[in-house]
């Protein structure tokens, strides 16, 4: 390669490791070089062993000459050169241990600095001390043996002898940070249940069957560099160290193919964590028309659309006289769950229309509709006013959320979004731009709220903002209750009150438990909990083992009833931090994009109107059980009140308050009869007055959705008639909930 020749493209696909003959190789996380690659070092081990994609670009800083060596090459490798190919994999993991440990030491710096770390921190210290083992273990059946995930039967028959099983009960410690290794010490394979890795007082990352643990100490011989405590019962293979040792010497065929899955579990921890930490990618402009394919939040739908980003008013107004006869789409953020933003014409986008106004005088904002609401936050804080309702992820825009009449955790003492707003300017399918308020167009404004993209194009909008004190913080006081009873009457706000409240349901064996929040504004000083704390490396490895395990996220919001939040004192978490919690969900699905990994998620709504007793408890133990019996596990089940909504046609609350309870569903799941178990439960939850709220995924019947929506729908009808006679904007998921052509005429 000549200097400055790319080797390899962070992002693409990378099944090989590269060997430096001669010359030097950078290495790049984004637009930052992290380390170096001299003669007769390597590169490329990561996506190598996670048979993945590159996790960093690779560059020649000199005239560098490398030898590459792909999976073939090193199964065949393996099998020629058993010893050898050992010593290999054993060197490339007590590197990536190292480099781990380095960047778990750093932790607490500022993300370039952990990631330098994570690649050039190659300090080598075998230090094994020896100690008793302590926990009593049993010798595990071949069965038990032959069930678990990656150990084939030439793996378990010569060492089987040397393998014991222990069970933890939930919370029980596994191993303990900061405890010194031994040589009886052991590495630990998962082979049910789950671990959670704690370090400090906070959890890291997640453990399900078939994932490893114990690793960095038998390569480089450290202390413990984390906890591992059960979540849940937890049943664990141990492998001692000496067995490790005696296994390369007696059975050097079977040492190497261990150390494969070392090496894999090492990778795809060092992966992980560079990914959280890596420059979120700048994507390339868009170009003002291309053909796409679009994904949906969940990533379970996508559509093929002819996109189109305009910059301007004008630009838009051109683009819509120059698709007649096509139905328009409107994309922003592309957060949706399912296909409220993906159809399969042509989708329209803005750019740039992202003004953010305070009027202090007024305590209102003018934003424009592709303002994020993380810089609307950003700009407002310190001001003393935010605005009530603030969706969970910074990257959604003003003009998805309006349609969408967003909730928060504060709607139930403030209600949604479309309470806050005054008024919005949309540009309409004949071309003309209209001021809508409740003065103004007062039908089209309450048929574009909770609109769907339906009525035009919101351009922007100008919100209420409430005060707030400076410095602008949030207090939470968390409380643990035992079952359900009296759920719905804790969920009520008191009259007048600031104070929010929302729960939590972890089940633990089909059984309820709450985790109860109340919340308010605060200036007190911050003490976080870790939901809220997006810039922790971890929170990354943590929502990806719940996307990828059944049954982690129970596994895990049990330990945290259990052990993790703490009820003697009040959490107070930064005001970003609080307000976008989900925003590690959404590092998590770019992360996994990023390594090759995949991430799939299923959340779907309900309301539960407030007026029929018992119901909400009923539905949330009836929803888990017939979703559990047909075999899925609901990752989490969180529950608040929503007040009556003002007329919004489409407002899931426009008839009466209610419940929502949400229902979430993570990995690579049955996607087809999770739908058809989702479509059943709104079925029945339609028959007692329930119904699908629209935003997130709704599985639900046509003629359910319109018999639950009957009057909302009449009334989106009249303004569809009146605004949109021609049906020139709507989506796939328009037409799929409410019926083909829900807006024609
Ligand atoms: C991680 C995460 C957290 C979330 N947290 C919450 C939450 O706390 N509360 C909540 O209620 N929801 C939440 N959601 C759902 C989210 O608020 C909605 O999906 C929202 O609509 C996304 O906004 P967006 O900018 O991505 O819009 P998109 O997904 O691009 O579009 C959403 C809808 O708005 C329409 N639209 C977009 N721009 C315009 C425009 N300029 N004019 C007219 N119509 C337009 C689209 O046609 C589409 O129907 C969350 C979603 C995710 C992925």
């Amino acid at each position: 390669m000549e200097a400055g020749e790319t080797v390899i493209v962070e992002g693409a696909p990378s099944h090989a490791l590269g060997i430096v003959e001669s010359g030097t190789v950078s290495i790049h996380v984004g637009e930052l070089e992290v380390a170096d690659r001299p003669e007769g070092t390597w590169f490329g081990e990561l996506g190598l062993l996670m048979g993945g994609r590159a996790s960093a670009t690779v560059r020649a800083r000199e005239p560098s000459r490398m030898a590459w060596f792909d999976g073939e090459a090193l199964d065949a490798f393996i099998l020629a050169h058993p010893g050898a190919a050992g010593r290999m994999l054993f060197r490339i993991s007590e590197q990536l241990a190292s480099r781990i440990r380095t960047a778990d030491l750093r932790s607490n710096e500022a993300p370039p600095a952990i990631l330098g770390a994570l690649w050039s921190g190659v300090a080598r210290t075998v230090v094994r001390v020896f100690s008793p083992a302590s926990k009593p273990v049993e010798t595990p059946s071949a069965a038990e043996l032959s069930g678990v995930p990656g150990w084939p039967v030439r793996l378990t028959a010569p060492l089987a002898p040397s393998v014991r099983v222990a069970r933890f009960a939930d919370g029980e410690l596994v191993v303990r940070e900061g405890e010194t290794t031994a040589l009886s010490d052991s590495v630990w394979l998962v082979a049910d249940g789950f671990g959670l890795v704690v370090r400090g007082g906070e959890s890291v990352r997640m453990l399900g069957r078939g994932d490893w643990f114990g690793l960095i100490s038998w390569a480089i011989g450290t202390e413990r560099s984390a906890s591992v405590r059960a979540a849940g019962t937890l049943r664990a293979l141990a492998i001692p160290f000496g067995a490790v040792a005696e296994i390369e010497r007696s059975h050097p065929e079977v040492y190497v193919a261990l150390l494969r899955r070392f090496a894999a579990q090492l990778a795809t921890d060092a992966a992980l964590y560079n990914a959280r930490l890596a420059p979120r990618p700048v994507p390339a402009a868009p170009r003002p028309v291309e053909r796409v394919t679009l994904t949906s939040y969940g990533g379970w739908q996508s559509c093929e659309a002819e996109r189109r980003i305009v910059h301007d008013v004008d630009q838009a107004r051109a683009a819509l006289a120059e698709t007649r006869g096509h139905l328009v789409t409107l994309r922003s953020a592309g957060l949706s769950f399912d296909q409220q933003a993906l159809g399969t014409d042509v989708v329209l986008g803005l750019s740039d229309l992202d003004t953010i106004r305070l009027d202090s005088a007024t305590g209102q904002v003018r934003v424009g509709a592709a303002a994020r609401w993380g810089d609307i936050v950003l700009a407002l804080d310190g001001t003393g006013l935010m605005p009530p309702v603030v969706v969970s992820a910074s990257d959604a825009t003003v003009g998805g959320t309006l349609s969408a009449n967003s909730l928060s955790r504060f709607t139930p003492i403030w209600g949604k979004e479309g309470k806050s707003i005054r008024s919005l300017q949309l540009l309409s399918a004949d071309g003309q731009v209209r001021v809508c308020s409740r003065q103004e167009n007062p039908a089209l404004f309450h048929a574009a709220v909770a609109g769907w993209g339906s009525m035009g194009i919101v351009l922007g909008a100008t919100y209420q903002l409430k005060s707030v004190p400076v410095p602008t913080r949030v207090c939470t006081r968390v409380e643990r209750r035992p079952d359900l009873e009296g759920l719905s009457q804790l969920l009520l706000p008191s009259a007048g009150a600031d104070e929010t409240v929302y729960a939590l349901i972890a089940f633990s064996g089909g059984a309820p438990r709450v985790l109860l929040s109340r919340a308010r504004y605060s200036p007190d000083a911050a003490d976080t909990m870790l939901p809220h704390r997006p810039a922790s490396p971890m929170r990354v490895p943590v929502e990806w083992a719940i996307n990828r395990f059944a049954g982690a996220g129970q596994a895990f919001w049990n330990f945290a009833y259990d052990y993790y939040v703490r009820e003697d004192r009040p959490y107070v978490d930064e005001l970003s931090g609080y307000t976008f919690f989900q925003d590690g969900n959404v590092r998590s699905r770019d992360t996994a994009a990023r390594i090759g990994l995949d991430f799939r998620l299923v959340q779907q709504a309900f309301v539960i109107p407030e007026t029929i007793p018992g119901l909400l408890e009923r539905f949330i133990l009836e929803a888990e059980a017939r979703l559990r019996i047909a075999g899925f596990h609901t990752a989490l089940v969180d529950s608040l009140y929503l007040p009556p909504d003002e007329p919004f046609a489409l407002s899931s609350t426009r008839d009466g308050g209610g419940y929502a309870v949400t229902l979430t569903y993570e990995g690579n799941l049955d996607f087809p009869k999770l739908v058809l178990e989702l479509e059943r439960l709104s079925a029945d939850l339609a028959l007692e007055g329930g119904r699908v709220h629209l935003v997130k995924n709704v599985f639900a019947s046509p003629d359910v959705m319109c018999d639950s929506y009957a009057n909302g729908l009449a009334q989106w009808r009249r303004a569809k008639a009146e605004w949109d006679p021609e049906g020139r904007f709507g989506s796939a998921f328009l037409r799929r909930v409410f019926g083909e052509g829900a807006g024609q005429r």
